[in-house]
């Protein structure tokens, strides 16, 4: 089993439904038009924890709260801002541009001997060194943003240091220390009844004792968050029905696990967006139940649908558990010759993963220490790069040729070809009214909405700002228009208001089809473009091609 490097950063993605959860999630800086600097200082103490509980949220909460702190002419309170907002780039994967600013707010700290931001410091870049994979510099900073923390400080800030700490602890191998800080954090999360704090602990402490093959340990921490979830009557998100999963495949118990993963398996339109990070990985586990007690059918399905993703959406680290699972998958079947060959493809997949990721941390911290190394990075990566930074899906250069491809064969084959043209509708009035990052935030998930809901088979392209393209193989223009109609109708019926708070989002979509007759890239597109402009004219959220 290999482990998943954002195993803990996942569960904070998932937290948008405890809102009534209190100390973090009652922070209304909407409300605040002009406030003092004791009253603004007094929010930051919120503020701070927000990115880790909601990032969505934090977005909004960030910029607001830029727009009042300059208002104020505080350099402190403006350095304490900025920090905030780091540590939302961050964790929305802008991870060289957050570092970048997390080093410069900490050398001002130092040189202003301002306890509070150096702790802050400490503990953001410590989340920073543990995103790259560099674990001991992570420890580090861990410890020295404890250290360095004052005594003054909130016990929800000081929860947040010993949580980054006990993570870290873990991450090296420190297993008991890191047992001890856990306590630590469960102790005041219990003390602040901190439903989301202790769920949150709990996940983590039963992952650490899985990890370390302690399948007792592990599920009778697994039963306290169950309990707790009930009692305090929240839903438990995906990745700590993942862990709890886990927990049941050690305990040699597949059916059970497979049970505990439906919720977030079946239905793939009522699944909730923060989920849908977490989801390459609940099929993981999904399919390895399923393997385990020989329904290996299925077993192939779910995992086609986990590679899906992670072709998708470029996540090599899955992918490469995922190849892991098919190989044992054949095994399974009696299948041995492929069983090897996978499982070499497997191997070889982990080796150039780990030089991959230890030519990207290089990349990373040369991009972060060196500013002319950054611009000229960013102009090399727009020239180079396949995928689409912001939303991880594949762009115009990598899609363009392989749509000619795909319709030459197809053409050949006598196989038609379907091209879906998407675009948001009033997306500007998002950016105006929201902030452009949110507007970000609304392409990350719509991307994400998009993966789940074309088969398996489609390829997914973003081809301009807000305008997407997929690619379905072997698609008759009924057909189309069918998939056509569910995307529409997955984007209407998300849930948005996390993000978007009370404005809608919808997409209109043109679609066109290659059957029987040759046709090339240019004209395939044009002709969904022009189905596009139409399903505009006619008053958006809708789909226009060629049966109605
Ligand atoms: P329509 O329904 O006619 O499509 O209206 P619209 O507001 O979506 O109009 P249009 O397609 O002309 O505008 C697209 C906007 O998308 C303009 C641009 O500012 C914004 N945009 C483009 N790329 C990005 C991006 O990467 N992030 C964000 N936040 N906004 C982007
Ligand atoms: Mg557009
Ligand atoms: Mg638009």
């Amino acid at each position: 089993m290999t482990k998943s490097v954002n195993r803990h950063f996942v569960p904070v993605r998932s937290y948008t439904h405890f809102s009534n959860d209190k100390n973090i999630n009652n922070l209304n800086i909407d409300d605040m038009d002009s406030c003092t600097a004791e009253q603004f200082a007094e929010m930051l103490d919120t503020l701070e924890l927000m990115p880790y509980r909601n990032t969505n949220a934090a977005v909004a909460a960030v910029q607001k709260a830029l727009i009042l702190v300059e208002a104020l002419d505080d350099e402190q309170l403006s350095q304490r801002t900025r920090l905030i907002q780091s540590d939302v780039m961050a964790r929305q994967g802008k991870v060289a541009e957050a570092g970048r600013i997390m080093f410069h707010i900490h050398q001002w700290a130092e040189e202003h001997e301002h306890a509070h931001i150096l702790a802050r410091s400490h503990r953001l870049i410590a989340g920073f060194y543990r995103r790259i994979g560099d674990n001991e510099s992570a420890l580090q900073h861990a410890i020295a943003g404890l250290r360095e923390l004052p005594d003054t400080a909130p016990p929800s800030t000081r929860a947040d240091h010993l949580m980054m700490l006990a993570l870290t602890l873990d991450e090296v191998g420190a297993y008991d220390d890191s047992e001890r800080r856990f306590q630590e954090v469960l102790m005041l999360a219990t003390l602040m009844d901190d439903t989301q704090l202790l769920m949150f602990a709990l996940n983590n402490m039963a992952y650490t004792r899985y990890e370390m093959g302690q399948a007792e340990e592990s599920y009778q921490l697994v039963h306290k968050l169950r309990e707790l979830a009930k009692r305090k009557n929240v839903e438990l998100g995906a990745s700590q029905l993942d862990t709890i999963a886990q927990v049941e495949i050690l305990l040699g118990h597949p059916a059970q696990a497979e049970q505990t993963l439906e919720p977030v398996i079946n239905n793939p339109l009522s699944r909730k967006l923060g989920d849908l990070m977490v989801l390459p990985e609940c099929l993981l586990t999904a399919a390895e139940a399923q393997r385990l007690q020989g329904k290996l059918a299925q077993a192939q399905s779910t995992l086609d649908e986990a590679r899906h993703l992670c072709h998708e959406h470029g996540l090599p680290g899955l992918m490469v558990r995922a190849m892991l699972q098919q190989s044992e998958l054949y095994a399974a079947a009696g299948d041995y010759r492929n069983a090897y060959e996978e499982h070499k493809r497997y191997h070889e997949a982990g080796e150039k993963l780990r030089s991959t990721e230890r030519e990207a941390r290089a990349r990373i911290m040369q991009i972060t220490f060196d500013a002319e190394e950054a611009r000229r990075d960013s102009e090399l990566f727009r020239e180079l790069a396949l995928r689409d930074p912001l939303t991880g899906l594949h762009n115009r250069r990598y899609i363009e040729p392989y749509i000619d491809e795909l319709l030459e064969d197809s053409f050949a084959q006598g196989r038609s070809v379907t091209a879906i043209l998407i675009d948001l509708d009033h997306f500007k009035t998002i950016n105006d009214t929201l902030s452009h990052q949110v507007g970000d935030t609304v392409l990350v998930h719509l991307a994400k909405i998009l993966t789940l809901t074309v088969p398996p088979s489609s390829a997914l392209a973003r081809i301009g700002g807000e305008e997407f393209l997929a690619i379905l193989p072997d698609t008759d223009a009924a057909q189309g228009m069918k998939q056509a109609n569910r995307l529409r109708q997955a984007i209407h019926s998300a849930d948005w208001s996390p993000i978007t708070g009370s404005l809608p989002v919808t997409a209109s979509l043109g679609v066109s089809t290659m059957a029987g007759i040759a046709i090339d890239r240019t004209e395939l597109l044009a002709i969904a473009d022009h189905r596009l402009y139409e399903a505009k004219h006619s008053g958006r959220n809708r789909v226009v091609g060629d049966s109605l």
